[in-house]
């Protein structure tokens, strides 16, 4: 089937497609991966009972769990010399997220990359500059395969500051930026500060990924840089960063519908909704050869239309992430859990579950975590120097757990107390503006 005509099949046509692609899927989930084996029997369904892509519903979910309750090999349904790369992910979970990827599967992920790029109006002729944490490292790989293999010139995500950042960025004439929308808020508010004009700047496009891009936002980015925006949207665990991205109508993103099939579920019942409601993003692959996932539940709240878009594509768009359904942050772009964080602590002071605070700051729009932990003398017993020491290897052991740096503060239990929810943890966001 030609790529370049797959966004614009009729919704028999889709239907028809997507039968094809969930049966080779279940079938080879089915025989090859004893965990989708036991799912399914439990439920009491067998590949023979998906006759259309409408019986999906009749498949087990697969969750943030399972992956992590299965690592490293468990959800694997080829054999180890079938691939040729595997990537372990930080994650939210006990366990790291363990993708492999076959040679299909990374040229697939490089084609889809590479379409995405191409809609979003980047070419062979453009520099394409990636600014985003460590936490966010796996999509900036695809992202620089995907602009590669058009042919454009990449600055990767290098480990450089800011401000170096924007140094390259003006001196090597960077024409499309992929970041997220809080950190490239941040570089133009500190670029701004150093007098340096944006004016200057030579970017034609910024492409924003990670968090939600909201209507505010995307104004300030065209107006204050006169150019195009772009948003997309993407998981680890699945088709990297453009699972759906904007087309030049920007209203909604378009879902790679030729590599997942999406659902959208109420997130209390997991039933289904019907077109057009607010629910949980469901997605199930359809070419991902090494690690399939079946009616994998994102934690993502979004609705969907199905109707034709202005630009042609038939494909389905999904409307911005709203919220989140499931007790997992998303700070520029990385998702962290309390039991991450939880464990993390224990962890470090070997004292079991300690109660601990998460803050969230706003500096010149970017997102800064702060973990006050409840430590007492009889957890720490040393002196006030070994403790800063502790407090700064505790911050660059949570930074490398994490993908992000943060802060860390041991305070007294009581300061904290009234904040914490059933006793042991929260999150509180504080917005301020500090003085650079
Ligand atoms: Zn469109």
């Amino acid at each position: 089937m030609n790529r370049d005509s797959v966004e614009y099949l009729s919704q028999e046509q889709w239907a028809q497609w997507h039968t094809e692609l969930l049966q080779s899927t279940v079938n080879r989930a089915f025989s090859r991966v004893p965990f989708y084996k036991e799912r399914m029997r439990d439920a009491g369904v067998s590949p023979d009972d998906i006759g259309s892509v409408e019986d999906i519903v009749k498949l087990p979910f697969t969750t943030r769990d399972d992956i992590s309750d299965n690592y490293p090999y468990g959800l694997f349904s080829v054999p180890l010399r079938d691939i040729v790369r595997i990537h372990a992910l930080r994650s939210g979970h006990a366990n790291p997220v363990a993708r492999g990827l076959t040679a299909q599967d990374l040229r697939k992920r490089t084609e889809l990359t590479a379409r995405f790029f191409k809609i979003s109006g980047v070419g062979a002729d453009d520099i394409v500059q990636i600014c985003l944490d460590p936490g966010m490292a796996l999509h900036g790989q695809d992202l620089k395969e995907g602009a590669e293999n058009l042919g454009a010139l990449v600055i990767p995500p290098d480990p450089v500051s800011t401000f170096t950042r924007l140094r390259i960025m003006a001196d090597f004439k960077t024409t499309v930026l992929i970041t997220t929308p809080s950190y490239g808020r941040h570089l133009f508010e500190i670029f701004k500060e150093k007098n340096m004009p944006l004016a200057a700047l030579n970017l034609k496009t910024v492409i924003l990924i990670g968090e939600t891009l909201t209507d505010e936002v995307r104004t300030i980015f065209e107006r204050e840089l006169d150019c195009e925006t772009r948003a997309a949207y993407g998981i680890f665990e699945a088709s990297g960063p453009s699972m759906a991205y904007e087309c030049h109508c920007k209203c909604g993103l378009h879902i790679a519908m030729d590599h997942v099939i999406p659902e959208i579920i109420d997130p209390k019942t997991a039933k289904p909704l019907p077109e057009g409601e607010r629910g949980e993003l469901v997605i199930t692959t359809v070419t991902a050869r090494a690690n399939p996932l079946i009616r994998f539940r994102t934690g993502d709240i979004t609705r969907i239309t199905k109707q034709v878009c202005t630009c042609g594509r038939t494909s389905w768009r999904m409307m911005p992430v709203e919220s989140r359904c499931d007790n997992l942050l998303t700070v520029r772009g990385v998702k962290i859990s309390a039991g991450q964080i939880e464990k993390l602590i224990s962890d470090r002071t070997g004292a079991g579950p300690l109660p601990f605070l998460v803050v969230l700051h706003k500096w010149k729009h970017l997102t800064q975590i702060e973990i006050l932990i409840a430590i007492d003398e009889k957890i720490f017993m040393g002196s006030l120097p070994q403790l800063h020491r502790w407090v700064r290897q505790s911050e660059e052991i949570f930074q490398e757990a994490i993908g992000i740096s943060c802060r860390i503060r041991p305070v007294e239990f009581e300061s904290i107390k009234p904040c914490l929810q059933e006793g042991r943890f929260a999150v509180s966001e504080e917005e301020f503006n500090k003085g650079c």
